[in-house]
């Protein structure tokens, strides 16, 4: 018998998946339950789970927020199994995709204008207890059962293992390039840091034909970046001269940044009214420069994934424009080193865990 069951067994549908404990962040394997599928609910055979920064900080507890054991994984592909009573959005074998929540009030003002990711009672897919005292655990695993709610249809074209990553990295930078405006042909775009969420603003961008300026750490990612990705212009975030060039360029610019990092030159490099749009999530406050929004009627904005609504319509798009991830896609017990190569920015530049086929699930 696991020793590690968390709620009423009579509820339960057992679950395997790899869990941290500490905040070493390194993950092993790990039982634990599942609740039984609801009438609202879908049950999904997991089949590819996304690796996102923000599992790595919670993982390792870098926001002091994480709740032992905890399963990450929000960027989920699968196949659903099982519907209840009342599902009409999917049938058994569809395939479906599940993102950061899982659940939210539904009835909030946040959430009655489709933006359910600004629920203050928004359930994460992991590291969340919910009001009946059960605890959300993620994709690294064999199972899901979710409300259809907070599923999106995948269409047919979409390669699966690409598309998982979007449920995170793709609706992260989309809603915000919407909603400021950024996401229009002949616009100016930097994107601060070329990782998950940076390469998939690069797709999106360039999809509408938008103008593409990368703004980056690593030189080795320029020559396939301007080839493969269609970049045009990369810059190197320690090259004083080459952002000096950049000044009063940008419409707007999306920061992906895992880390602490000056944000000056960044606003220096907007144009009149340009938007700084921050979605990277370093764990302490940034300086903020204030005469360079002064002087140029600057805006710095946050944004948090989006709601299930756009969710579903970023997909789309990404259906109808080809778009999806680039991947390595890695057996579950490659999870720790592909952890540790997120933490030194060595991917191009998604990790995609083949769940299926290699989490060897007992259930
Ligand atoms: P990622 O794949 O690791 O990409 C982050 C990129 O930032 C790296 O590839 C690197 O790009 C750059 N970078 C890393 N360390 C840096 C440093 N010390 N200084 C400057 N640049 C650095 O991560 P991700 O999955 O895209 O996630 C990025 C951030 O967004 C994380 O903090 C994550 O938690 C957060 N996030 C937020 C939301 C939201 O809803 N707002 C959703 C998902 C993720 P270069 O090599 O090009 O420099
Ligand atoms: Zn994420
Ligand atoms: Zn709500």
């Amino acid at each position: 018998m696991p020793q590690e069951i968390l709620v009423a067994e009579e509820q339960a549908v057992k679950a395997y998946g790899w869990a941290a404990r500490d905040s070493s962040g390194i993950l092993s394997p790990f039982h634990f339950i599942r609740r039984t599928t609801g009438s609202n609910d879908i049950s999904m055979k997991i089949l590819y789970c996304g690796i996102c920064h923000s599992d790595l900080h919670l993982a390792k507890d870098e926001m002091g927020l994480t709740i032992y054991p905890i399963v990450p994984g929000h960027e989920i592909v699968g196949e659903v199994t099982k519907v209840g009573s009342n599902v009409t959005r999917f049938q058994v074998g569809d395939i479906a995709g599940v993102g950061c929540m899982v659940g939210s009030c539904r009835s909030c003002d946040n959430c009655t204008q489709d933006l359910e990711n600004y629920c203050p009672k928004i359930v994460w897919t992991y590291n969340k207890h919910q009001e009946d005292g059960s605890r959300t655990f993620g994709g690294y695993s064999d199972k899901l059962v979710v409300d259809q709610h907070f599923a999106v249809r995948i269409p047919d074209n979409l390669p699966l293992q690409g598309t998982a990553p979007m449920l995170c990295a793709g609706i992260t930078v989309y809603s915000p390039m919407r909603y400021f405006g950024l996401m229009e042909a002949g616009k100016h775009l930097g994107v601060v840091g070329l990782g998950g969420l940076g390469h998939m603003a690069v797709k999106f961008a360039k999809a509408v034909g938008a103008k593409v300026t990368v703004i980056s750490t690593s030189p080795n990612k320029k020559k396939e970046a301007m080839e493969q990705l269609g970049v045009d212009e990369f810059l190197i975030s320690h090259d004083q001269e080459q952002l000096q060039a950049a000044k009063g360029t940008m419409d707007g610019i999306i920061d992906t940044v895992s880390a602490p990092h000056p944000l000056l030159s960044l606003t220096e490099m907007l144009k009149t009214n340009g938007k700084l749009i921050l979605v990277g999530a370093p764990a302490q406050p940034p300086e903020l420069p204030v005469f360079p929004l002064i002087l140029g009627r600057k805006l710095i904005a946050g944004s948090a994934i989006g709601g299930m609504k756009e969710t579903q319509e970023m997909i789309d798009f990404a259906a109808k424009h080809n778009i999806t991830a680039d991947v390595e896609v890695i057996p579950m017990d490659y999870v720790n080193t592909a952890l540790e190569r997120v933490a030194k920015a060595d991917i191009k530049y998604r990790f995609v865990i083949d769940v299926a086929n290699t989490l060897n699930s007992p259930y």
